[in-house]
């Protein structure tokens, strides 16, 4: 059944193969693509179409293949660019992943522009990739990390964040949107904070990037790192992007073949942004896939995939929140919210030793064939904060519709009878 008219979820969910697929004896209900997303068809098909048709190094060769393998690598490039509203592409750096984004920046900018009395500042909701490079930056260079804290209800303080960023303050680095409670922070807003004491904003948008429409001219970021695999392209790529004038001073993250200019055997020059921070041979298969899923993405409409996740998460809330002595984490009704929901099943609402363990409510849901992902989703300090071991997290796509939803919520009151007994 269809919750929305925003998306024909039929046709999409047919060009997804691995939804056809059957788990423990069920129908597969995939609900963990804040962890990765399934792929298309046409993603699926376009690497090995690279491989069967193209596949050759690029920037390298003076042969047929080596110019088309080269074309594709760098129209992508392009596509990934206009993707985020980015006018240069020379601003778009290819990495493995949203955390190899945000250690090239840090160990680039970081190191070249941080010195003891600098602040970096950042918050206690960020995954682990967006804070311990920050923690491995200041005791490199004697800068000091100011972390920003959650408060009991597990939503970022914002006063307090804003109470952090000083004259001293030269980077403010956070999560667009929470991969645990899905919170969706003022980027815009804490941007002209930073910009109004000369700071740079560096946004970690892994979790919003796939959902919601970007715009980083609009919103007035510095960076942003995310990755393909959570928005339904391969694994394997990744995606740094800076303002063009930001990269060009910078030194190299690794050195190698492809990013430097000239070099001598004491000494190198370097290569022009991007390839100057691109070395070695990049993953070119999966960047050049990555253009049909963001083609995929664009032909629905990253609006309509947001009109139908907000549908889905309200209706989300509002039918776990029924589940006696189920605690949702995260941002109070209305707020701004993406379709990630964290939640623990206690069967005791006032005993928080009766919480249920998240690894056994996941296995539970497994054996009915749902996917969701139970553990500290790479947020410890979060957790700790919060008092938990874990939380369990179900996260919505443009393939899931209410049928995924009525699924999780039978399964879910199945297992509290069970762990009731
Ligand atoms: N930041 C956030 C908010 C994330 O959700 C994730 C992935 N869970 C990452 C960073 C790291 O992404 P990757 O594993 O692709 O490097």
């Amino acid at each position: 059944m269809a919750l929305t008219r925003a998306l024909d979820m039929e046709r999409i969910r047919s060009e997804f193969p691995i939804l056809g697929r059957q788990v423990h004896g069920h129908r597969l209900v995939y609900l963990d693509s804040a962890a990765t997303s399934q792929k298309p068809r046409s993603v699926i098909d376009a690497v090995s179409r690279y491989y069967e048709d193209i596949n050759s190094n690029v920037h390298r060769g003076v042969h047929y293949l080596a110019d088309q393998a080269t074309e594709a690598y760098e129209n992508a490039r392009a596509r990934v660019a206009r993707f985020i509203g980015a006018d240069d592409p020379r601003g778009i750096v290819y990495t493995r992943n949203t955390t190899e984004a945000i250690n090239l920046f840090a160990r680039t900018w970081g190191v070249a522009t941080l010195k003891p009395g600098d602040e970096i500042v950042t918050t206690e909701i960020e995954h682990h990739s967006n804070l311990v490079p920050w923690q491995m930056l200041a005791a490199l260079t004697g800068a000091t990390l100011r972390v920003a804290p959650v408060r009991p209800d597990a939503t970022l303080d914002l006063d307090a964040l804003r109470g952090l960023i000083s004259p001293r303050t030269r980077l403010v680095a956070m999560s667009h949107c929470s991969n645990v409670t899905g919170a969706i922070h003022p980027i815009e807003e804490i941007g002209r904070l930073a910009h109004a004491v000369g700071a740079l904003l560096f946004v970690d948008a892994a979790q919003s990037a796939p959902h919601i429409p970007l715009d980083v001219k609009a919103l007035d970021v510095d960076a942003i790192a995310f990755s393909s695999h959570k928005m339904l392209g391969p694994t394997g790529i990744g995606i740094l992007w800076a303002k063009p004038e930001i990269l060009e001073p910078l030194p190299p993250f690794m050195g190698g073949g492809s990013m430097i200019r000239e070099v001598w055997t004491d000494h190198a020059t370097w290569a022009d942004i991007p390839a100057r921070f691109e070395a070695g041979t990049p993953n070119i298969a999966d960047a050049i896939a990555f253009v049909e899923a963001l083609d995929y993405l664009d032909g629905i409409g990253m609006n309509a995939i947001r009109e139908h996740e907000t549908t889905l998460a309200g209706e989300a809330l509002a039918r776990l929140g029924e589940i006696p002595g189920l605690r949702i984490y995260g941002p109070p009704t209305g707020a701004p919210r993406s379709a990630v929901v964290s939640f623990n099943l206690f069967i005791d609402p006032a005993d928080p030793d009766s919480l249920v363990h998240p690894h056994d409510v996941g296995t539970v849901l497994d054996a009915a064939g749902i996917a969701v992902r139970a553990g500290h989703h790479c947020c410890n300090p979060l957790m700790r904060k919060l008092d938990i071991p874990a939380t369990v997290r179900a996260s919505f796509y443009l393939y899931n519709d209410i049928d995924d939803l009525d699924t999780l919520v039978t399964a879910l009151r199945n297992c509290r009878e069970m762990f009731d007994r």
